[in-house]
């Protein structure tokens, strides 16, 4: 799902993707200048390699995310104070954040039930 950043309005711009498990789900509004801000809900469940005994488990994941998307470079003046993902091609393709979201999430800490407890 690619969506261009021009067509993005204030009014909010409804998406939804699944990959296996994971849904992912919210909306983008234009904020400013060249940015957007996108807001979404991560949910689901991934396999994880638990951090401390290295089995393989199931995460489960419900996260809010919050981030800006700069059509081109995005130059920083301090007033901004969400992370900001810059786009050089005019567009953004869903699929990608998800992607990049998940590989963040993998490369968190996190430890499963038995080790936990
Ligand atoms: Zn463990």
């Amino acid at each position: 799902m690619k969506i261009v950043l021009r067509r993005v309005t204030k009014t909010p711009l409804d998406f939804e993707i699944k990959s296996n498990e994971i849904t992912f789900k919210g909306y983008l509004e234009y904020y400013m200048g060249k940015l957007i801000l996108l807001k979404a809900k991560l949910s689901g469940s991934l396999y994880k390699d638990c951090d401390i005994c290295a089995e393989e488990f199931i995460l489960s994941l419900d996260e809010n995310i919050e981030f800006f998307i700069n059509d081109g470079i995005f130059e920083d003046d301090g007033s901004i104070d969400l992370d900001v993902v810059e786009s050089f091609d005019g567009a953004v393709e869903i699929e990608e954040l998800l992607h990049s979201e998940i590989e963040l999430i993998k490369s968190d800490y996190h430890s499963c039930k038995k080790c936990k407890n």
